[in-house]
């Protein structure tokens, strides 16, 4: 057990890994948690989120979740199966966002049948879970007994998101979640940190810079004509949190603007409208921007076109809808959701197009079709691979490896060691090359299931 002056971290694991985060912070009797996130790869949940945590549950004070995004929430049910009776903090719209995202999640896992989602998930969990949830504003300040204290820094990676900074002996500790891929279309910029003595953070994006991040909309714009003028399908797989709103703001604004032809747009995701309802209604925590357009009274989503297709059939008749149109659907990996059935519906004619926007996981269907296969399984079926394919990294919600580097940039005086984690190993060994080669900052990978001490 650490003294008084040292705390322990434990990355239990979302270490060499870019899911699952779930760390581990104990000293002066406390014990703390970050983020307690489902493992994904191949599988919506990987079988380890069946394991017994390596702590006891019952034992732990807090659970801050730094946003929403089901690899970092996604074991909060079963961590109460375990036992956890203490309290979870996170921002305002992270509470919200979350009891969607895990009542969604209960509902995809209902349907694995090699595994017993009732040790993990049930009503009851979930239930129990948002009973014990307390919120903060950014920057508004929790003092915890023996010492802690506790505050949230936009994030400005999904609503909501935050950074969670510690204050303990005078010494401050971040975790940062993930980092917002600045300026987003939608939210504020991640918030500058520059006053960090350790810092435990991401490395999805470590070894690689996102393209055409300035002309992410030019290229959307472009791609949009282009399925016009070849009167396909356009399919867009994609994440229901923050892609799905900030993909309708740039449509919302291409409409709007008469820069496109008005043409069907489907939501196609019962998820994605309800979470896109949560965004409408926190239009507080936008950038400037966006703030301005809603004040003008454009309801930022919703524009001429769009059907938000809620049931099964609505979801099926889309498929006698003529082109050309555009599909929005979850989800962003294609590793489940209504997006396979358009996958297999639309993926064999060259008239069509399908568009990544976002990370594709190794193992998924998804990475497949960014790797350029020529022929995909989707649901019991061989479909060659003819649509076109566009790729749009610029809309990726993390920051790049540059970017990551520059973030580290302001906090390189006082920073004294740098924990990377959430990244492949390659990723993560590559960021911390860069910030001990580029800033000389002491930068570390830890493994899974390692803990470190640090002094305070
Ligand atoms: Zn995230």
């Amino acid at each position: 057990m650490p003294n008084d002056k040292n705390l322990k971290i434990t990355f239990c694991s979302g270490a060499g890994t870019v899911t699952g985060a779930n760390f581990l912070l104990e000293g002066n009797d406390k014990k703390f948690l970050i983020d307690c996130g489902l493992i994904q790869g191949e599988k919506l949940a990987d079988d380890m989120n069946w394991d017994k945590f390596p702590y006891d549950a019952s034992s732990i004070d807090i659970l801050f979740v730094t946003h929403s995004h089901i690899d970092h929430i996604g074991r909060i049910p079963k961590l109460i199966s375990e036992g956890f009776n203490g309290r979870i903090i996170s921002t305002i719209p992270t509470e919200e966002l979350t009891e969607i995202m895990l009542a969604d999640t209960a509902h995809l896992l209902s349907r694995d049948i090699e595994h017993d989602l009732a040790a993990i998930y049930t009503e009851e969990n979930i239930k129990k879970a948002m009973s014990l949830w307390e919120t903060l504003e950014y920057g508004q300040k929790l003092n915890v007994d023996h010492g802690f204290q506790f505050s949230f820094k936009d994030a400005g990676h999904i609503l909501g998101s935050g950074m969670l900074e510690i204050i303990y002996n005078n010494k401050k500790i971040v975790f940062t979640g993930d980092l917002g891929n600045s300026p987003s279309p939608l939210l504020p910029d991640t918030d500058v940190i520059n006053d960090a003595d350790y810092m435990i953070m991401e490395s999805c994006y470590g070894d690689r810079n996102h393209e055409q991040r300035e002309e992410r909309k030019k290229k959307l714009e472009q791609v949009i004509k282009d399925n016009h003028k070849n009167r396909g399908t356009l399919i867009i797989p994609t994440f229901s949190l923050e892609r799905t709103q900030e993909l309708l703001y740039e449509i919302n604004s291409l409409v709007e603007n008469s820069v496109i032809n008005i043409m069907p747009v489907f939501l196609d995701s019962p998820l994605s409208i309800k979470l896109t309802d949560i965004y409408l209604k926190y239009g507080k925590y936008f950038n400037e921007t966006a703030k301005k357009i809603i004040a003008s009274g454009d309801r930022l989503f919703i524009f001429p076109g769009l059907k938000e297709t809620l049931d099964t059939e609505e979801s099926k008749a889309i498929l006698r809808v003529s082109p050309p149109k555009i599909i929005i659907a979850v989800s962003g990996m294609s590793n489940g959701g209504r997006i396979l059935h358009h996958e297999k519906n639309y993926l064999s004619d060259k008239n069509n197009t399908i568009l990544l926007t976002g990370y594709q996981s190794v193992g998924t269907l998804g990475r497949l079709i960014h790797d350029g296969a020529k022929k995909v399984h989707i649901m019991g079926e061989d479909v060659p691979l003819r649509a076109h394919l566009a790729i749009i990294s610029g809309y990726s919600g993390h920051k790049d490896s540059d970017h990551l580097v520059k973030f580290v940039e302001n906090t390189a005086d006082t920073v004294k060691k740098v924990f990377v984690v959430m990244g492949e190993p390659k990723s993560s060994m590559f960021l911390a090359q860069k910030l001990n080669d580029l800033l000389g900052v002491n930068s570390y990978v830890p493994v899974a299931g390692e803990s470190v001490i640090i002094e305070c």
